[in-house]
């Protein structure tokens, strides 16, 4: 992801080094007025091109899937794209507000002229630098409550929507005040790019269209309640579902008003539109969910989205997968996908972390699971709430091994624990594959 989001930023920078540097130099003036000029420009474009990124992302666009390595990761960028534009956006405010104190610094003298704007450009300047201000405002409002986890997801998720809004209204301002020159230049095209790709997505968003071709729906088949936290909920899906790979998630809406929620899909396809969600208790709704189902009941299924797919693994490297808690839901489908395959096929060593064992509604299903798949090995672990990875044993599991692919699903923290210690224990020796289930 950082990666992604450096070289995304290269580029931009290159362009507008290729414009500033070589084809238009500034006129002459003083350094720091031309800096604070350039620094203007170049923050400007920054945050308005990685907006775009966040736009375009923000209509979980599945093409993108592959190359950027599913849709949770896609949404990790979203978010940090989308904190990254927000400070470049401040930088470029705080630029603008500079005038004032380089003037008493350093004089008027030597600040580059305001350029000229074509016809209506001209026209809409005090709109789009008001609308920029109040914009501007507004996003680091967002910022402040999507980064304070304790702000209910729910009233987020509304306040979130007006995003696109926000985001047409800066595009506006980025086309009003985006130097004329720039149009004929890389730059200018890089950032006709952005703005278009963005404004499509804007678009799509407020027309509520996003996921529209992958929604299919259903009904409800059957409930259960195998634990006091846990419900299973198995769907029938209408003929347009296209099937999904063992391990992938949709959203699912089982109230409208309530909108759609991620849930990994639990059961391998069997080419019959059949689908189990095992869905914990982990929130608001999600408390109340099974009180408020009944059989029968329609329900809209989105995806299928998602890369944690076993298939896609290196059959060379030594195959360890983890689940903590509820993330074990994709594990059973890749279980129940391998029923049908030879027994032998795969080996792994599946470490299950648990708080409590004995109230553990999932530890018989996956041992009947693998007593079927002689070469997976389940390995539970009573979930040790100070240390949960001091389980030697996890980190003798192939250490011999030249390398090893680790599969992780379950709370950000324990991948987060169980990562560091696989780099000390391993050093380098692994790939870590992780599901988030966190998208805010
Ligand atoms: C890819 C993925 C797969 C998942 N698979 C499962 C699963 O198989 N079983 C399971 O029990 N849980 C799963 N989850 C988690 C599940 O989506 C949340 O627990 C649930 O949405 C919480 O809703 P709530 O209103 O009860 O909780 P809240 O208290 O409102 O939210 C708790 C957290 O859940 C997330 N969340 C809440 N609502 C949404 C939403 N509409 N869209 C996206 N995220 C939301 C947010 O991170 C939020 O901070 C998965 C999440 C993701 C991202």
């Amino acid at each position: 992801m950082k990666t992604l989001l450096a070289s995304f930023l290269a580029l931009i920078t290159l362009a507008w080094g290729w414009d500033t540097f070589y084809v238009t130099p500034p006129a002459q003036g003083a350094l720091l007025w031309l800096i604070r000029q350039q620094a203007l420009f170049l923050s400007g474009l920054w945050s308005i091109a990685l907006m775009s990124l966040v736009m375009v992302l923000a209509v979980r666009p599945a093409w993108l899937e592959k190359p950027l390595g599913g849709m949770d990761r896609m949404y990790r960028l979203h978010k940090w794209a989308g904190i990254l534009a927000i400070s470049f956006a401040i930088m470029h405010w705080l630029l603008d507000m500079s005038s004032d104190l380089l003037k008493a610094l350093i004089g008027k003298a030597g600040r580059p002229p305001k350029f000229d704007l074509a016809g209506l450009a001209e026209l809409g300047r005090p709109l789009a630098k008001d609308m920029g201000e109040w914009i501007i405002y507004a996003l680091i409002a967002m910022l402040l409550i999507t980064l304070w986890k304790r702000f209910p997801y729910k009233f987020w998720r509304y306040l979130h929507r007006v995003m696109p809004v926000a985001y047409l209204g800066l595009a506006f301002h980025a086309v009003v005040l985006a130097p004329p020159w720039y149009w004929s230049q890389p730059i200018g095209m890089l950032l006709a790019v952005c703005l278009a790709a963005g404004t499509v997505a804007s678009i799509v968003t407020l027309a509520g269209l996003i996921g529209k071709n992958r929604r299919v729906h259903g009904s409800i088949t059957s409930i259960a309640r195998p634990s006091a936290t846990i419900t299973e909920i198995t769907c029938k899906l209408g003929s347009t579902w296209p099937g999904h790979r063992a391990g992938q998630f949709a959203f699912v809406t089982f109230d409208r008003a309530e909108g759609a929620h991620p849930f990994t899909i639990a059961s391998a396809d069997q080419h019959d539109g059949m689908v189990t969600f095992q869905i914990k208790a982990l929130g608001d709704y999600t408390t109340h969910l099974a009180d408020t189902l009944v059989t029968g009941q329609a329900l809209t299924v989105e995806g299928p989205y998602g890369y944690f797919d076993f298939t896609r693994s290196d059959s060379q490297a030594r195959q360890i997968w983890i689940a903590g808690g509820i993330g074990i839901t994709p594990f059973l489908a890749w279980l129940e996908s391998l029923q049908s395959e030879p027994a032998d096929k795969h080996a792994a060593d599946l470490h299950y972390f648990v708080r409590d064992a004995g109230a553990d509604p999932f530890i018989d299903q996956l041992q009947s699971l693998c007593n079927s798949l002689p070469n997976i090995t389940l390995h539970v672990h009573g979930n040790d709430r100070n240390n949960p990875v001091a389980d030697a044993a996890l980190f003798n599991t192939g250490i011999s091994q030249d390398h090893s692919e680790v599969w992780f699903c379950g709370p950000g923290g324990l991948g987060d624990m169980l990562k560091k210690r696989f780099t000390n224990e391993w050093q380098g020796r692994f790939t870590f594959h992780q599901e988030a289930f966190e998208m805010r």
